[in-house]
């Protein structure tokens, strides 16, 4: 199937570009804000997209012929539904695919922090191991408290590999779910003041913003670690920085942030903190089933086929 009907908009890797090539020979652009000046966009019925570049009713108003905008990714909150819902335009993701990885990193990042798996390595690289001795004690992860703020794929991902870390789950989501044995929290202070460790794995958005308040952060307390893995919006990001200098958190592992990649560089300067790139969902096998579904999506609409992940 080829259509030059189709922009891809956003980095993506030779080898995505190759296959969106091979299955649409699109029109690539490095960012929305390509597309005015692109002749032919009337014709324009469907946008492969990726990245976090708002693509929203000035975007859509620009192709008038839009049918679907097929997002790389399970988060979507780039893309402006609502308006899309308005204009008749499919929006469509990337769930399930990427679940795996995105709490991988998250149990990964809970365990480099509490660990201190950054310092202790640096402390033999440094030579201090053999100068020094051994690394100082550090804190037991196995065992302990967890919360999961945002029970839905990703969340439930993670809390199934911490509960094989021995941990007792806790969770937040709008509604209970069926899930025996793990203790449900209708609000997310209630929910940090009862655990040692609190991963957000909600989507992001004006719904969810700042859910990780200065109140929640408290209620985690000296002892709590926190984790993010879903969006920079979600989490109060001065009062993240506020607890951790003060000591009020433990630490944090973050691969999310606002304003990404140019983050708060006070971060830089927190020992406390794991940062990771966004990368939660970037190895080689998951970006190319992510890609691979952003394609088949597409091309289910050119062909009237029945999408295979539908946002709206
Ligand atoms: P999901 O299955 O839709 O789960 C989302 C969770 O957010 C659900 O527990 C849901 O609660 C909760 N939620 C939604 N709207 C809410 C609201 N208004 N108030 C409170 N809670 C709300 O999504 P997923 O597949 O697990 O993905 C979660 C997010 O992870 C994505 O949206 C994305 O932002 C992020 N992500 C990050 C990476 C990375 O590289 N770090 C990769 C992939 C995804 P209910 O259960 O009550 O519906």
């Amino acid at each position: 199937m080829t259509s030059s009907n189709v922009f891809a908009i956003g980095p993506f890797n030779p080898e995505e570009r190759a296959a969106l090539q091979e299955t649409f020979a699109p029109v690539f652009l490095s960012g929305p804000d390509e597309i005015a000046a692109q002749e032919g966009r009337d014709a324009v019925s469907a946008v492969a997209y990726k990245g976090h570049a708002p693509f929203g009713a000035a975007q859509m108003d620009l192709l008038p012929g839009l049918g679907i905008v097929a997002n790389y990714g399970v988060g979507y909150d780039a893309i402006d539904v609502a308006a899309a819902d308005a204009r008749g335009i499919k929006v469509t993701n990337t769930p399930d695919v990427l679940s795996d990885d995105v709490a991988d990193l998250a149990v990964a990042m809970l365990i480099m922090q509490g660990r201190q798996m950054i310092q202790a390595s640096d402390w033999a690289r440094s030579g201090n191991w053999a100068a020094k001795g051994e690394y100082p004690l550090n804190r037991k992860i196995s065992g302990g408290r967890a919360g999961i703020l945002g029970l839905g794929r990703i969340g439930r991902e993670i809390a199934d590999r911490l509960a094989a870390f021995k941990m007792d789950i806790h969770y937040f989501a709008r509604s209970e779910k069926d899930t025996p044995g793990w203790t449900y929290h209708s609000d997310p202070v209630s929910l940090a003041g009862a655990v040692d460790y609190l991963i957000v794995a909600l989507v992001g958005g004006p719904d969810t913003a700042n859910i990780v308040s200065a109140e929640v952060l408290a209620a985690l307390g000296p002892r709590g670690i926190l984790v993010n893995i879903s969006r920079g919006s979600c989490v109060d990001e001065e009062a993240l920085i506020a607890a951790l200098q003060s000591g009020g958190l433990a630490g944090a592992g973050l691969d999310v942030f606002l304003n990404e990649p140019n983050i708060d560089p006070r971060f830089y300067d927190l020992p406390n903190v794991v940062i990771q790139p966004h990368q939660g969902s970037g190895t080689v096998e998951t970006r190319a089933a992510m890609a691979k579904l952003q394609r088949d999506n597409i091309a289910a609409h050119l062909t009237g086929a029945p999408l295979l992940t539908p946002v709206n």
